[in-house]
């Protein structure tokens, strides 16, 4: 796995092969319909190669040598049109005007189709699903919850406003050293809020990685015990892990439904505390409460998430019934 901004030059270096490979295409054909052409083109050259050392030595037959290469032009433009072609058929050809793509423009900064094409490739990194990327903030209907009070005095209503204005508050603000640990029962939109506050966080472009507590631990476990067979697999899974520890915001969702032995339950306090040194933000989710938390881990790892993440409860099947299972 590499870095969206490795993958989007990428991108912009295959791009750049593709538009001299059809240029070379074009111009062997142009050679064979028209064989006068290929004196045309090494004249051109010539030219090119003239103007240019009368530029560096004071401008000696500037005017001669500017006159020949038009005149080579001309010729070039009269065998294109004589085969029904349009004059710039044999011009370079660029998908950005602005930085030629190269990914910067002319002042050295990266080009707005760059940053487009890393934007991409964080969103395809984050590992979400199409319907994780469905769940947004500005997909939340409210008209789906009761504004009846139960017997507490809350309604549903208010219970959803509050999750929706502490995650939302959350997503804008991670960066300043925040995490979050979402609690509640099976079912009770737990991811739902988890993705929202991921696509907030892609759309200010900032890097996402989401994945089940299940396959995160499989994974760190498989290339601890060496299972992967293939060299392949292993380096992808290790890239993988580090991107893991590179995010700006890692979701961990569904904690506890992974098999937790001694050394996911350490595997999971290092990752979680390297974030935490090194100012990364983490979500976990979870339906545990911290007194089976602190059995199935340790102190060590409870008192760690209750000194540094901000826990939000999600209570009651409504907010399931009503919002987030709705497809
Ligand atoms: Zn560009």
């Amino acid at each position: 796995m590499q870095s969206a901004h490795a993958l989007a030059m990428n991108e912009l270096n295959k791009i750049r092969e593709n538009n001299i490979t059809e240029l070379e295409r074009k111009k062997a054909e142009i050679r064979t319909a028209a064989p006068e052409y290929s004196k045309i083109e090494s004249d051109l050259m010539k030219g090119g190669n003239a103007l240019l050392r009368s530029v560096l030595h004071g401008g000696k037959d500037f005017e001669k040598i500017k006159n020949f290469i038009q005149e080579k032009q001309k010729k070039k433009i009269s065998i294109l049109k004589s085969l029904n072609l349009p004059d710039d058929y044999l011009d370079e050809h660029f998908n950005c005007d602005i930085c030629h793509d190269t990914g910067f423009d002319e002042n050295g900064k990266k080009c707005v189709c760059l940053k487009a094409l890393t934007m991409k490739y964080i969103d395809i990194n984050s590992n979400m699903t199409a319907l994780m990327k469905k769940q947004t903030f500005e997909n939340f209907d409210f008209s789906l919850f009761s504004p009846v009070p139960d017997n507490s005095g809350k309604s549903s209503l208010d219970i959803a406003k509050t999750v929706y204005n502490s995650a939302k508050d959350f997503s804008d603000n991670f960066e300043n050293g925040l995490n979050l640990m979402l609690k509640g029962n099976a079912g009770t939109g737990k991811t739902y809020i988890s993705s929202c506050i991921a696509n907030r966080a892609l759309a200010r472009g900032k890097t996402v990685y989401y994945q089940t507590s299940y396959k995160l631990c499989e994974t760190l476990e498989n290339v601890k015990f060496g299972k992967y067979e293939n060299p392949d697999e292993l380096s992808s899974a290790v890239s993988v892990i580090k991107y893991i520890n590179s995010v700006d915001l890692l979701i961990i969702d569904d904690l506890g439904t992974e098999f937790i032995t001694q050394f996911t339950a350490a595997a999971l306090f290092d990752l979680i505390n390297t974030r935490l040194i090194n100012n990364k933000s983490t979500v976990i989710s979870t339906n545990l409460d911290f007194d089976s938390m602190e059995k199935l881990y340790s102190s060590r790892f409870t008192s760690r998430i209750l000194g540094d993440f901000k826990i939000m409860i999600i209570t009651g099947g409504d907010l399931r019934k009503q919002m987030f299972e709705k497809r």
